[in-house]
């Protein structure tokens, strides 16, 4: 036998060490099948992974190539039909101060046909008009944003985009840019929706906004985000970039995360405007006002990056300063309102006839928006006037204006 053969003491070795064999033996299947259960585990959570999240990707990835090619749709409705300049009117109701002094509308409204207006002039012949749009006073601020959407929603795809409101003091140039607490204008309701559009597209890009504010009063631009209000707001030059574009250094860009965080940024701007003037509603209309929003894009999937300008400008008044009235200062003013506001005209009417000298250079405010004007920017323009009988000279100056600007002039003189 086994013990006879090896003794007591070694068979008892060999039995201790048969059994650590077999309990090895053992925990090693054990180990074995608790491997293979996690194998077996990993592979059903992969293959759920691939089921739920693969038609996920794909529907991301759908999702994305659908937004873009809807975006593509919308620029292309834009730049094939209206080209990538739009000249808007808008004409607000008749005050009740105008009811009270007899004063009636002279501009009347088609409502079936939303891009013509006609005026009734002294002689009580008609003048018509055509834009890319007419606002009657019936219109809301929502209507008039509607219109204005497709624009302001190709910032977020790089585009720059500057939009004007031109007109007479008192013809609602502030009430569509920048409204009331009740009735937000344009720039609120761009805010909104490019902060609402950025959310959406957050899993696919991600953005940045920076807002700037500044001033041009009397061919100067005084920048009127700088951090002290107490002190007179920083004077600051347009320089040319080694890349040909312009831009204004030693500019505030202040980051805003969202619509509350701009519109505190505007509402110190708003203060800083004021700064030195004895009349703020005076000053406002002799000077220009412009809101800049920087908007930085990363695409997420392709790494490209984007920087685009949104330019919100509420433009001095446009009106004729009466003859007994120029003199010193204001002489000084109206001239350079007008040197900048007939650069301006000048800048867009070239744009709008393909012009290969664009003359951004003869004034501060196209000189200033030189890289946001032309190329593919897009450029829209509200021409705001008032209905009033009272007003009838600058209210047929503005929509004469805004013609010109067009590129297209409408009445007897225009021959082919
Ligand atoms: P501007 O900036 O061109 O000088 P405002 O925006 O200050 O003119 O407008 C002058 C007045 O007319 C304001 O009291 C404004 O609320 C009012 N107003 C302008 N447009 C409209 C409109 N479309 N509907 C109602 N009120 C308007
Ligand atoms: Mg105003």
């Amino acid at each position: 036998s086994i013990t006879s053969f090896f003794g007591p003491d070694l068979t008892s070795a060999l039995q201790l060490l048969g059994t650590k064999y077999n309990n090895l033996v053992k925990k090693c299947q054990e180990q074995t099948a608790e491997t293979d259960q996690l194998r077996a585990n990993c592979e059903l959570l992969r293959n759920k992974c691939i089921q739920e999240c693969e038609p996920k990707y794909e529907a991301l990835k759908k999702k994305y190539t659908r937004e873009c090619s809807e975006r593509k749709r919308l620029y292309n409705e834009i730049i094939e039909l209206k080209g990538n300049i739009r000249v808007f009117c808008r004409c607000r109701p008749l005050s009740s101060e105008e009811i009270s002094k007899g004063y009636a509308s002279v501009v009347e409204f088609d409502p079936s046909q939303d891009s013509e207006l006609h005026v009734v002039c002294s002689d009580n012949s008609k003048k018509q008009f055509k834009f890319d749009h007419v606002f009657s006073p019936k219109d809301n601020q929502e209507i008039v944003f509607a219109e204005t959407l497709p624009v302001v929603k190709s910032v977020l795809d790089g585009y720059n985009v500057c939009i004007f409101a031109y007109g007479q003091t008192g013809t609602g140039k502030t009430f569509t840019m920048e409204g009331t607490p009740e009735n937000r204008g344009v720039n609120y309701r761009a805010l909104e929706e490019l902060f609402r559009s950025s959310i959406e597209r957050s899993s696919m890009i991600r953005y940045e906004f920076l807002v700037s504010m500044l001033e041009v009063y009397n061919e100067k631009i005084r920048d009127l985000l700088t951090e002290n209000s107490d002190q007179p707001a920083k004077r600051l030059e347009v320089r040319q970039l080694p890349d040909g574009s312009q831009d204004v250094p030693g500019l505030v860009e202040a980051q805003a995360c969202n619509i509350d965080e701009v519109w505190e940024i505007l509402k110190t701007g708003g203060r800083n405007r004021s700064v030195g003037s004895t009349n703020a509603n005076e000053l406002s209309s002799r000077s220009h006002c412009l809101v800049r929003l920087t908007v930085m894009g990363e695409n997420l999937i392709d790494k490209q990056r984007s920087r685009s300008h949104m330019w919100l400008v509420d433009l001095a008044g446009s009106e004729r300063v009466g003859k007994t009235e120029v003199e010193g200062e204001r002489l000084k003013e109206s001239q350079f309102i007008n040197k900048s506001l007939s650069a301006l005209g000048d800048v867009i009417s070239a744009l709008a006839s393909k012009n290969p000298h664009i003359p951004y250079r003869n004034s501060k405010l196209t000189h200033l928006l030189q890289s946001s004007l032309g190329g593919d920017c897009k450029t829209l323009m509200f021409t705001q006037i008032s209905p009033s009988s009272a007003d009838l000279g600058e209210t047929l100056c503005s929509l004469n204006f805004a013609s010109r600007v067009r590129g297209i002039e409408y009445g007897p003189a225009r021959k082919q």
